[in-house]
């Protein structure tokens, strides 16, 4: 067991982090006030390679792992959680093809976004059901070609306004259970029938693009089917276990922040003629906030070290983005309580941080699913006899 990174995470991370200073936090603030969409950015992290990171060198990409990936999105997130969940959202809707897809839609559909500075989307949550996929409505049917056609809504997609295609999960049979009702399709954006709606106004992560996208007897070939008919559930869920910590990582980047942001002010400022920093009740909220971050980018690193060496991560996964989406919300809040008055201002960064947080602990599976998944694992180790739940 090692705790050290390469000589390669390393320059990646240091590559990532000089790229945050320079391109994205002299610009956090005004996308989040007007909300604009970070596409001068994405394109020169695409540049560098800091998009797309996980695409096959034989398709075009860097080949990186997930730990690595992870190393990327904590810097990324440390500038602007919105901006990068723009970026990770490409990660997201790849997921399902680096799990399911053949070497004709890699070939086509990854080596695409390595050729250009282009967005993709996840399309599963639909304005009726998001936890609960079984519930999902959006439909295809097969036509005597091979061909399919979709019908149907799906809502709070990311970058869905700027895609060039989607992930979009169907229900394909009406009668089998959740695990085989599901199919998973890789749909170009400009295919007829596709209307995106207005991008919503979120409580944070603004400079992000979500809207609800509508399928309208959307023709998609069957050359587009990932894996097979039926498929589809398993496969938007193993997606997970690649994203899961990334999110989680770009929530840790959030929390340093928050931290870093704190301890600054909290040596500078005075009260009662001492730093407010050597008043106990203020330091040890930054001690627990570092409490909170080194142990959450600890399960980062573990689930996603599992992921890239072929261990099953899913229960690791859900710990990591639960724990990390939790850091990150009281880290925010905290951060706000040690700017006092300054924190509940605009002119100060901690405000940002405590409306981007929130999501965290929303998308890519709330805070409560990720606790059925880990519990439900419980269960299933006692259940099979195991003499160390969730141990080594
Ligand atoms: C900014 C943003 C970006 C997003 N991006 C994407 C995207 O790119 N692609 C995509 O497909 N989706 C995306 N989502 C959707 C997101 O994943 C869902 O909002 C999330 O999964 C929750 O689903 P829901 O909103 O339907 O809430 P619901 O499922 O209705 O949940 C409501 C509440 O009930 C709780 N709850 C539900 N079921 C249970 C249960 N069984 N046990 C305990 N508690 C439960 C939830 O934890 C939550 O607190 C995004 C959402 C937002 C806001």
């Amino acid at each position: 067991m090692g705790f050290s990174l390469t000589e390669e995470q390393k320059s990646i991370q240091q590559m990532a982090r000089k790229f945050t200073r320079e391109e994205i936090i002299p610009v956090a603030a005004e996308h989040d006030v007007t909300g604009k969409y970070p596409t001068e950015i994405i394109k020169k992290a695409w540049e560098l390679g800091l998009v797309n990171t996980h695409v096959e060198a034989k398709y075009g990409g860097m080949d990186l792992g997930v730990l690595d990936s992870a190393i990327i999105s904590e810097e990324l997130a440390y500038g602007c959680t919105g901006i990068q969940t723009a970026i990770e959202a490409n990660n997201l809707a790849e997921a399902p093809l680096v799990v399911a897809g053949n070497d004709f839609q890699k070939k086509k559909y990854l080596g695409r976004m390595t050729e250009a500075p282009l967005v993709a989307s996840y399309g599963v949550t639909e304005p009726g059901a998001g936890s609960d996929v079984a519930g999902l409505t959006t439909s295809a049917v097969k036509k005597s070609d091979g061909s399919w056609v979709l019908n149907g809504q799906k809502m709070w997609i990311t970058n869905s306004g700027h895609a060039n295609w989607f992930f979009v999960l169907a229900r394909t049979d009406a009668n089998a259970n959740t695990g085989k009702a599901f199919t998973g399709f890789i749909v170009d954006a400009d295919t007829p029938g596709i209307t995106v709606g207005r991008k919503e106004i979120n409580m944070g992560q603004r400079a992000s693009d979500t809207r609800g996208v509508t399928f309208e007897d959307v023709v998609i070939p069957a050359e587009n089917v990932l894996g097979s008919e039926g498929q589809g559930f398993k496969i938007a869920m193993n997606a997970f276990d690649i994203t899961r910590p990334l999110v989680a990582s770009g929530a840790v980047g959030l929390a340093r922040r928050a931290m870093e942001e704190a301890t600054r002010y909290a040596l500078e400022r005075k009260t009662m003629g001492k730093p407010i920093f050597n008043h106990q009740a203020v330091s040890f909220m930054l001690a627990d906030m570092a409490i909170g971050i080194e142990s959450a980018r600890m399960m980062v690193y573990r689930s996603a070290f599992m992921r890239d060496n072929g261990e099953k991560n899913t229960w690791h996964a859900s710990i990591a983005k639960a724990l990390a989406g939790d850091v990150a919300n009281k880290c925010a809040a905290d951060a706000v309580q040690i700017f006092g008055g300054n924190g509940f201002n605009t002119e100060y960064p901690v405000e940002k941080l405590m409306r981007d947080a929130k999501i965290f602990q929303i998308y890519e599976g709330t805070a409560q699913i990720q606790r059925l998944i880990i519990s439900r694992g419980l269960a299933d180790e006692a259940k099979s006899g195991a003499d160390a739940l969730g141990g080594f």
